[in-house]
C-alpha cells in the first residue's frame, strides 16, 4: 500500500465528532444527512396517467368509445369505465379502476360529439403504476449522504420538511508567512500576496461550511502559539497554510507537539504537496497545508475534504473518471503518486496544459481535472488510460 492509501484508510477510521441538528429542508443543500430517509407512502401513490389523453381498456382501441367525463390532476375519477367507454384524462391524474391504457390526445380522433377513437394502434400504455418508483417503507436516501440537487427533490417528495443533519464544525483559516500581504496591498520587494486564504475559504464554502475567523500571521513562534490557542477556543478545526514543512521558520509541527496534539500524518505521499499535517487533541483537529498554492489546493481536495467529511459522518467518495491520455506523459522519479492539472475535454480525452509545479496556481485556471499518475509509474503513452478527478 502506498502512503496515500494508508492515509485514506486512516481517514476512514476517524470518529464522527459533531452533533446532530434538525434544520429546515430549504437549508439542506450540501449538508450531511444524519438519518435514514424512508418513504411514508407509495410513489406514485395511485395509478397515474403519464399523458394528456383518454383512459380505456387496451382491447377496445380498435373501435369507437363513449367519453364519460374529464379527469383533471388532483381529483379522483367518478365514473367506472366499462367496455367501449373511456374518460378524458390529464397528465398526473388518477387512472380509473380497470383501465389499462391511456392513449394520447394527439392519437385521438373525435367521431361524434361524445365519442372518440384511437388512430394509433401501436400506442404505449402511458400509465405510471402505484409504487413503481418506490414502496412505502423503502429506504430512499442513506444516512451519511451529502444532500445534493436530486436529494432535495426526494426529501420534499417524502415529506421531510425538516431533516436531521450533522452540525457543522467552526473552522478558522490561518495563513502563515512573514512574506504575505493582503490581496488589496501592493507587495514590497520580497513579499507576495496571500492567495491561499481565499482558496481554502472557498473550498470550505463549496462544502457549505462556515469560517469562524480568517487570520494572516507572521512566522513568529510566540505569536503563532498565542493565536493557535485563542483560535482553538472558538473553533473545532484550524486550517493552517504554510509553515508545515522543515524550514527554519516552519513552526506548525513544533507547536502541535508542544500543545499535545497527536499527529496522524505529516507526509501525504503525493506530489505536489508532500508536507501536510493532520492532528487531533480531544475533539479539536488541526490541518496544516503547504504554503505553495497548488499543493494546498491538492492537499485540500485529496485529504482535508474527505477527512472533514468523515468527522461529520458523511459517506464521501470523490468522482474519478478513467480517461484516455492524448499526449505522452513522462517523469523522472516515480517514487510518489503525482497529481497533474490537465484539460479534460468534451471528447473524453486528457490534454496537456503548461504546469511548472507547486507554486503555479495560474495553471489551474485552464485545468478542468487533476490527473493521477500512480506510484511507480513513470511513463504513460498517448492512447493509454489514467484516472482524472474533475475539478
Ligand atoms: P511554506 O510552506 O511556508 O514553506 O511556503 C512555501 C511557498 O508558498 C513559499 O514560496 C511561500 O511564499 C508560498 N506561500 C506560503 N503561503 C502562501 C499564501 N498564503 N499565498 C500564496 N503563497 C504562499
Ligand atoms: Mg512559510
Amino acid at each position: 500500500m502506498s502512503k496515500f492509501d494508508d492515509i485514506l484508510s486512516l481517514i476512514k477510521q476517524l470518529p464522527e465528532v459533531y452533533a446532530t441538528e434538525e434544520i429546515a429542508l430549504e437549508d439542506a443543500y450540501n449538508r450531511v444527512l444524519r438519518e435514514e430517509v424512508r418513504a411514508d407512502m407509495n410513489m406514485p401513490p395511485f395509478h397515474k396517467s403519464a399523458m394528456d389523453g383518454y383512459a380505456c381498456h387496451f382491447e377496445d382501441l380498435g373501435g369507437e368509445m363513449e367519453v364519460l367525463e374529464v379527469i383533471h390532476a388532483g381529483m379522483m375519477p367518478t365514473q367506472t369505465v366499462g367496455r367501449n367507454q373511456c374518460s378524458k384524462i390529464m397528465t398526473g391524474a388518477a387512472v380509473p379502476d380497470g383501465c389499462d391504457c391511456v392513449f394520447k390526445v394527439e392519437d385521438s380522433e373525435e367521431v361524434t360529439k361524445n365519442t372518440v377513437r384511437c388512430i394509433n394502434p401501436r400506442t404505449a400504455r402511458n400509465i405510471c403504476y402505484t409504487g413503481e418508483d418506490y414502496r412505502q417503507g423503502d429506504v430512499l436516501i442513506k444516512e451519511g449522504t451529502i444532500v445534493s440537487v436530486p436529494q432535495m427533490a426526494v426529501l420534499a417528495g417524502a415529506g421531510y420538511a425538516n431533516i436531521k443533519v450533522s452540525a457543522r464544525p467552526g473552522i478558522t483559516v490561518i495563513a502563515t508567512g512573514s512574506e504575505l500581504v493582503k490581496p488589496h496591498e501592493k507587495p514590497e520587494p520580497g513579499q507576495i500576496r496571500n492567495s491561499n486564504s481565499s482558496q481554502v475559504i472557498t473550498q470550505l464554502r463549496k462544502m457549505n461550511l462556515e469560517v469562524v475567523e480568517n487570520l494572516q500571521l507572521k512566522d513568529d513562534y510566540d505569536l503563532l502559539t498565542q493565536k493557535f490557542n485563542e483560535a482553538l477556543e472558538n473553533s473545532d478545526i484550524l486550517i493552517f497554510t504554510g509553515g508545515a514543512s522543515v524550514g527554519d521558520f516552519d513552526f506548525i509541527p513544533e507547536i502541535l507537539k508542544e500543545q499535545g496534539f497527536k499527529i496522524y500524518w505529516d507526509r501525504t505521499g503525493f506530489k505536489p504537496g508532500n508536507p501536510m499535517t493532520f492532528s487531533q487533541n480531544g475533539n479539536k483537529f488541526v490541518i496544516g497545508l503547504s504554503g505553495n498554492p497548488v499543493s494546498s489546493l491538492v492537499q485540500f481536495e485529496l485529504l482535508a475534504k474527505p477527512a472533514i467529511y468523515q468527522l461529520m459522518g458523511a459517506k464521501y467518495t470523490p468522482t474519478r473518471i478513467m480517461a484516455t491520455l492524448n499526449f505522452d506523459y513522462q517523469r523522472k522519479k516515480a517514487d510518489r503518486l503525482a497529481i497533474v492539472p490537465v484539460f479534460f475535454g468534451n471528447e473524453g480525452r486528457i490534454e496537456e496544459i503548461p504546469f511548472h509545479g507547486s507554486a503555479h496556481i495560474n495553471a489551474l485556471i485552464s485545468a478542468t481535472a487533476l490527473m493521477e499518475i500512480p506510484l511507480g509509474v513513470s511513463t504513460i503513452n498517448k492512447g493509454e488510460t489514467v484516472y482524472v478527478r474533475p475539478l
